[in-house]
């Protein structure tokens, strides 16, 4: 038994994908006779610079031993791997079996929602006595190692089915019928998803990078991928591999506190918004989100607490309708919000209102004139000056909200893939899924 995990082989510029070398593998076992149990494409920290695209790395399962395993997969990355490119630097991790320590397993872990070094992967892979082995200055070895250690790590799994494209086509614009591919992806839905995005028409499965990966179709088991896969009339296959993959399982979401953030990782908060959203240059919408809790009791009118801790919150524009979503945020709404924090900021994945703010506090109107009164000074209330009517205060009036309790996310185009869609459920509020 061999457990075999791979990573950084590909190249943003020179193509390259490590599924698809992980695919060739698989394929090189079973023409030796070995059987590859199962294939794990696992995504890490997205906050990650080194990566290449999606943080993805790659474990194959496999009866073979695990010399066997090591030089195979060895002569693979030496053959294909995009070395030439000074930021591929491969890495490849044998291990006896998918049981590992609880060391490892926690390694997975932290390569999902943290940062770790070269140093780490190494000396873990010593102590656990792993062949290992890396190219370049081994940064690889990192989610090999994670990808090793992943199946006990994690729980969820999804599955991805990868169509990969003949290699004398590779960096040549991909020939998917969109009808079909459509036709097929509304078929599967929700067993399959972010196949499209209907909203704006695209195919989202589809990569636009010179890599060998025709279209990945994903969803919850085999069965229901392959049948969206095998539905869409294309340019000619070369090979697929199924992947069981911790994409779409908010793997990466850590619950956290608006005053001890941090950036490059990702957490799930809750606050109450603290100022109106506003779209900033590049069509970007921004928001302040305060902390509630201990100080609820110095919110203002507005039920924001001015001296409780804020993080920005950003809907790109790339998250098109999401963002009319976010404009419709009032001042004083209650929320749990997704996404990583970078440089202070927090980027919107998905939001839930737990409560909406259903009306606002506005100068009285005189019951007599129906005109608008004015200020009788300094915490004196309101006064009309023509009928001589008072009020002690504002008052509340029904605001028209055009938002519901619950979750709401970015479109298909826009998902991170390590991100839940809302379609697969287990939340702890109504839905409002994008597709
Ligand atoms: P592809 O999936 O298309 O192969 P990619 O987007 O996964 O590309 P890589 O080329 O694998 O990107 O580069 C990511 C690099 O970052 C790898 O060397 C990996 O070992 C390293 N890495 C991954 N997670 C972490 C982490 N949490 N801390 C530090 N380094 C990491």
């Amino acid at each position: 038994m061999a457990v075999i995990g791979l990573d950084d082989t590909d190249s943003r510029d020179r193509g390259m994908c490590t599924t698809y070398l992980a695919a060739t593998v698989a394929t090189r076992l079973r023409e030796r006779d070995h059987r590859v149990e199962r294939s794990l494409l696992v995504r890490l920290n997205p906050a990650i610079e080194h990566k290449t695209r999606g943080n993805a790395a790659l474990s194959i399962h496999t009866d073979c031993s695990r010399k066997e395993a090591f030089a195979l997969a060895c002569e693979a990355i030496e053959r294909a791997a995009e070395t030439a490119d000074s930021n591929t630097n491969p890495g490849l991790v044998v291990a006896p079996d998918a049981d590992v320590s609880s060391t490892i397993a926690e390694f997975s872990t932290r390569a999902t929602g943290g940062r770790l070094a070269i140093a780490d992967a190494r000396e873990a892979c010593e102590a656990a006595g792993y062949t290992s082995h890396g190219w370049g200055n081994g940064r690889g070895l990192i989610g090999a190692l994670a990808a090793v250690g992943a199946w006990r790590a994690f729980s969820e799994w999804t599955v991805e089915h990868v169509a990969y494209r003949e290699p004398e086509r590779w960096g040549t614009p991909r020939s998917v019928d969109t009808d079909s591919l459509f036709a097929a992806a509304e078929r599967g839905y929700p067993d399959s998803w972010d196949t499209v995005d209907r909203g704006e028409r695209e195919a989202v499965c589809v990569p636009r990078t010179p890599c060998p990966v025709l279209f990945g179709v994903r969803g919850e088991d085999r069965d229901a991928t392959s049948e969206v896969a095998t539905a869409v009339d294309s340019e000619p296959i070369e090979r697929t591999a199924t992947f069981l993959t911790n994409q779409g399982t908010d793997a990466h979401l850590r619950e956290g506190e608006i005053s001890t953030v941090e950036d490059g990782r990702a957490y799930r908060l809750s606050g109450t918004v603290a100022s109106a959203p506003e779209t900033h240059r590049g069509g970007h919408v921004h928001f302040e989100l305060a902390e509630s809790g201990e100080n609820d009791g110095d919110a203002g009118e507005d039920g924001v607490d001015d001296t409780a801790p804020q993080l920005g919150c950003v809907a790109f524009e790339p998250t098109k309708r999401f963002r009319d979503r976010v404009r419709g945020l009032c001042v004083g709404d209650r929320l749990t919000v997704c996404g990583e924090v970078s440089e202070g900021t927090l980027k919107l994945e998905k939001f839930a209102v737990r409560d909406l703010l259903e009306t606002e506090a506005v100068t009285p109107t005189c019951p007599e004139c129906a005109r608008s009164m004015e200020s009788a000074g300094h915490e004196q209330g309101y006064r009309c000056r023509n009928c001589g009517t008072d009020r002690e205060g504002k008052v509340p009036r029904a605001l028209d909200r055009d938002l519901e309790v619950g979750w709401y996310e970015v479109p298909p185009r826009a998902r991170r893939h390590v991100a839940k869609p809302l379609v697969r459920g287990g939340f702890d509020a109504p839905t409002h899924p994008e597709r």
